[in-house]
């Protein structure tokens, strides 16, 4: 509609129609066809597009068409823009002709379509140079184009070992737009130290460079099916059996592919050719982001994993790489609507949160602290000890003393004779939090997958006496889940 009205293109008599709307007729030889659509899910059109691509492939003239797209996207999605690229490219192949260079703007749309508004106007007035200078596409991050970010600052959060960090990485001039509640991907490399060691026992030094990328700790069934076969060994091929399900799970607890490669390989049975040919480049590994929306940086709270196995100290990939590299770290960001606050302020929030699990709840306040957002919020956070792993504690008692918190609730486990959890505190606070669900609040949980959930549900349950209260929570969307 905004484009229609333009007073600059009065003159062109604009006729704004959806694109589901438009037939042949609409578009004579001297007419140009402006398109500004945005993409869903993966790449798909929005419903009033929909039966678009599929007419135009009926167009008889379409080779004539002269366009110019405007893209809108969030970059937070995998298919950044991906309809209006599709459709630009399927318009190149019939021969169409863009009078403008495709759009594909983020969520920052303003000051793009100022632009392109300028340049339109100077396409139509003759000036096609113009249309064909123009570079208006926002870079989409993903796993095949990361983005390197600079390390700003890494400092322990908890004394206790292992020991949790917070972490700021520098997105200046990605262009990244994130929302608290979102989710960071890292694309790590691998430890120096194992690198070395396989190299030695694959006999080939360039395997440190080779391998520097490729995932070495979450090994696949079907990767250890095609190690079992090459090397011929019998304890692996019987370990890989369906009713071994249980022992190959503790195996590869904490195992690596060095482990296997010592374990059930004869030297030189596998190369290092094989493993190239076997081994995926490293998974992504997902972190909350701690912080408000910002363009120039983002927090992370990451535990370090670190143990000792068969005489050999193990760190994570990513964790490993975080906390030890000097950087840059590659990167991309996902958004992940599910964990965003409910628009309306007035709706109460009750967070619940252990160890990490304070990152994207810490992320959800700062979000509220920085808009100036009030709304009844209680947080229940879970950790070992007060003295040493109250991560965030200074910051979640100022945020306490200012309001944007209402009740800050703490349960550290080992700081009294008898186990004291997160469920143990909202039996404490049935009444509080019991209320709190009766005004119809948003629940927050974020932690530890295998003994979070259950334990909190019960709780809560018991707390508020309603049976099916998890359910219900569902059904209203108003349960919010980040476990790990
Ligand atoms: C949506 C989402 C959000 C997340 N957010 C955060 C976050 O905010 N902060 C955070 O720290 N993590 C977060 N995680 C977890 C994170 O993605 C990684 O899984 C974690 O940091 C470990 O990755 P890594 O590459 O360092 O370890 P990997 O190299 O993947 O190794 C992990 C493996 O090490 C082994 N292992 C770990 N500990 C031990 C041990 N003590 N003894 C023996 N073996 C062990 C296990 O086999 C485990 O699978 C999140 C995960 C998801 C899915």
């Amino acid at each position: 509609m905004r484009l229609g009205e333009q007073s600059s293109l009065q003159p062109y008599r604009p006729v704004v129609k959806e694109l589901n709307a438009i037939q042949p007729a609409d578009v004579g030889e001297r007419d140009a066809l402006l398109i500004v659509s945005s993409s869903f899910g993966d790449g798909e059109p929005p419903a009033n597009a929909e039966r678009f691509p599929d007419a135009l492939a009926q167009w008889p003239d379409r080779h004539r068409l002269r366009y110019a797209i405007f893209g809108l996207g969030d970059t937070a999605y995998p298919h950044f823009c991906g309809f209006t690229q599709a459709l630009d490219a399927r318009l190149t192949q019939y021969g169409a002709r863009a009078i403008i260079n495709r759009v594909d703007a983020d969520v920052n749309v303003e000051r793009f379509f100022t632009t392109w508004l300028t340049t339109l106007d100077k396409v139509l007035a003759g000036d096609a140079q113009a249309g064909r200078d123009l570079h208006l596409r926002v870079t989409a991050y993903g796993e095949d184009h990361a983005f390197n970010a600079a390390l700003l600052e890494r400092r322990p959060l908890s004394a206790r070992t292992p020991q949790a960090w917070h972490l700021r990485l520098n997105i200046a001039g990605s262009g990244i737009v994130y929302r608290a509640g979102d989710t960071v991907y890292l694309l790590p490399e691998n430890d120096e130290g194992l690198l070395i060691r396989l190299a030695e026992w694959l006999g080939r030094p360039e395997a440190i460079d080779a391998l520097r990328r490729r995932e070495l700790r979450q090994i696949s069934k079907t990767t250890l099916r095609e190690l079992a076969q090459l090397a011929d060994s019998e304890e692996l091929k019987s370990l890989l059996k369906i009713r071994q399900r249980k022992s190959l799970e503790s195996y590869l607890y904490g195992a690596d592919l060095l482990d296997v490669l010592h374990d059930f390989c004869p030297p030189h049975a596998i190369t290092l050719e094989n493993l190239l040919a076997l081994l995926p480049i490293c998974l992504p590994r997902a972190y909350s982001i701690a912080s408000a929306t910002r363009e120039e940086s983002l927090d992370l709270c990451v535990r370090d994993v670190r143990y000792e196995r068969g005489g050999r100290t193990r760190r994570g990939t990513a964790t490993g790489w975080l906390l030890k590299h000097p950087g840059p770290f590659r990167l991309f960001c996902r958004a992940n609507p599910g964990f965003y606050l409910p628009r309306d302020t007035a709706l109460p929030v009750l967070l619940i949160g252990t160890g990490t699990g304070i990152a994207p709840l810490i992320g959800l306040l700062r979000e509220m602290a920085a808009q100036g957002e009030r709304r009844e919020t209680v947080l229940i956070f879970g950790e070992k000890r007060r003295d040493e792993d109250f991560l965030y504690g200074e910051e979640l008692v100022t945020l306490n003393a200012t309001g944007v918190l209402t009740r800050l609730i703490t349960a550290f486990s080992r700081d009294a004779a008898d186990k004291y959890y997160v469920q143990h505190a909202i039996d404490d606070h049935a009444d509080a939090v019991s209320g709190l669900l009766q005004r119809g609040a948003h629940v927050y949980l974020c932690g530890n997958r295998q003994y979070l959930e259950h334990a909190v549900a019960t709780a809560l349950e018991q707390a508020c006496g309603a049976e099916n209260l998890w359910q219900t929570l569902i059904e209203q969307q108003r349960l919010h889940l980040e476990l790990y």
